[in-house]
């Protein structure tokens, strides 16, 4: 499924309140880091499913008279982001069909890794495929499905697939919200103040709406909400837990609940532990912001060393960025972060962040606090090596653009042009994650895939490690 490996996204689902849609709109905006490249809301009103979606951000697509014409008091919404190839609208979510008993609409945070080999079968025996999205999978086996119930047909259609899947199904007149048996991608549960659930990737969106965070969604469970309540089963075989360790690291927003813990807390603690396995001698501890900060607040605090802004961000610079003019081009990342030269001037420097991934945008940092007269620079990385691609719904790119795939930690250093480069190493990260050690998909670190993938799924990607891969 071309571009299927490539994405992120956010979820979030409501039934039971009168103003759905709106609710849904706030709650995209709130997971709006999972996913800016498409995003899209399907409501329904016990008769009609209704939905709209397009390419671009939360706020740009939804204005008053697009949620005015999506009424009902069940919805649920979609942020996604995908590189090129697979950035198109027919790959946006909700993804809306009909079917012999009735519409549904879905929205999936995940990848699966079989989608490639069911899609064949399935076009063997004639399904036809809109797009490219290994979702599109998950509605055809449900509209096969000889099951009598929605519930039934749903679980039916995720027992042939593997992979990572944080999924929400919306009929007209139920939601329901399914988390694979690994535990991959977050599913966060709330009541709002009306007693209306709510479904969502992360808790920070129950906040914006003033919904109240129940509990997480279990790996493996399946909550169904109706008219006459929530009823919640563990329809598949049980799975061992395997939660993404890097939405803790970096992608989920640090005022979210996971695994029971605050992942700002968690955080800071990965920059306490970076600072006992890699002290510097230095002046002051400065983030990349914004992805740097709560690891660096723990990092000075550990160390005793002053934290400071020493790199300012522009908050209006998007991911879409495009610079005017080729004579303008070499500004690169001064345009979103800049060095505060008062406070780096002189100034033995630790510059924390979470990761490197191709080290482009470190080398271009590092730089810059040279150029603002830095007298040492030392990089302090609050996570493990990543060396390895993400196919359950981190965006990483091949693995050969992975740096720290390619070359040593000398060569990373160097190639920096920093004094010093450390990393957090993988016992000390699984020591800050809730929970301790085995419970966690580390693939990204490790090569340890827990759900093994598919040849064709690795075949683009892994050139440089088809010896480790567990197929
Ligand atoms: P790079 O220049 O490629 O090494 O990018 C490193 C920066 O990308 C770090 O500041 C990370 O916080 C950030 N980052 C790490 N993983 C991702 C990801 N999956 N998507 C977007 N940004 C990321």
């Amino acid at each position: 499924m071309s571009g299927g490996w490539h994405e992120e996204c956010g979820i979030f689902g409501i039934h039971g309140h009168s103003e759905a849609s709106n609710m849904t709109y706030l709650g995209l905006y709130a997971l709006q880091h999972r996913g800016q490249e498409s995003a899209g809301i399907a409501s329904a009103d016990g008769e009609v499913i209704t939905f709209h979606k397009e390419m671009g951000l939360v706020a740009d697509i939804f204005s008053e008279g697009v949620l005015a014409r999506l009424p009902g008091h069940i919805a649920i919404g979609h942020v996604r982001y995908s590189t090129t190839g697979s950035s198109e609208l027919k790959n946006a979510q909700p993804v809306v069909v009909d079917f012999e008993s009735g519409s549904i609409a879905v929205a999936h945070n995940g990848n699966l890794v079989n989608a490639h080999e069911i899609k064949r079968e399935l076009e063997i025996s004639g399904s036809i495929f809109q797009s490219t999205m290994d979702t599109e999978v998950i509605v055809h086996l449900i509209a096969r499905s000889r099951k009598e119930r929605i519930e039934d047909r749903i679980v039916d259609a995720l027992n042939q697939v593997r992979g990572a899947y944080s999924l929400l199904f919306m009929t007209r007149d139920r939601l329901i919200g399914v988390r694979d048996p690994h535990g991959i991608r977050p599913l966060a549960l709330g009541r709002t103040k009306g007693g209306g659930t709510v479904i969502c990737s992360e808790s920070c969106a129950l906040d914006l709406i003033e919904a109240e965070f129940l509990r997480e969604v279990d790996p493996g469970e399946m909550v169904v909400v109706d008219p006459r309540g929530m009823q919640s089963y563990k329809p598949f075989l049980p799975a061992v837990e395997r939660f993404c360790i890097f939405e803790h690291v970096y992608f989920a927003r640090p005022d979210s609940i996971l695994g029971g813990r605050s992942v700002y807390e968690v955080r800071k603690e990965l920059g306490r532990q970076l600072a006992r396995e890699s002290p510097a001698e230095a002046d002051i501890v400065i983030p990349v912001p914004d992805s740097g900060v709560p690891a660096a607040l723990g990092y000075s605090e550990a160390a005793g060393i002053p934290f400071e802004m020493g790199l300012i961000r522009n908050h209006y610079v998007g991911r879409t960025f495009i610079e005017p003019q080729q004579s303008i081009r070499h500004f690169g990342v001064k345009i979103k972060l800049n060095a505060v030269r008062d406070v780096v001037a002189g100034r033995r420097v630790v510059v924390v962040d979470d990761s490197i991934v191709r080290g482009t945008t470190g080398r271009k940092i590092i730089k810059m606090i040279r150029a603002a007269g830095a007298k040492e620079i030392h990089v302090r990385i609050s996570s493990p090596p990543t060396c390895y691609p993400c196919f359950y719904g981190i965006d990483t790119p091949l693995r050969r653009d992975l740096i720290a795939a390619t070359h040593t930690l000398e060569e990373i250093n160097t190639y920096l042009t920093s004094d010093s480069t450390r990393y957090l190493s993988m016992q000390g990260l699984h020591a800050c994650v809730p929970n301790g050690k085995t419970t966690y998909c580390d693939a990204c670190f490790s090569g340890n895939y827990t759900v093994p993938l598919e040849a064709d799924e690795t075949e683009e990607q892994l050139p440089l490690f088809r010896g480790s891969v567990r197929v």
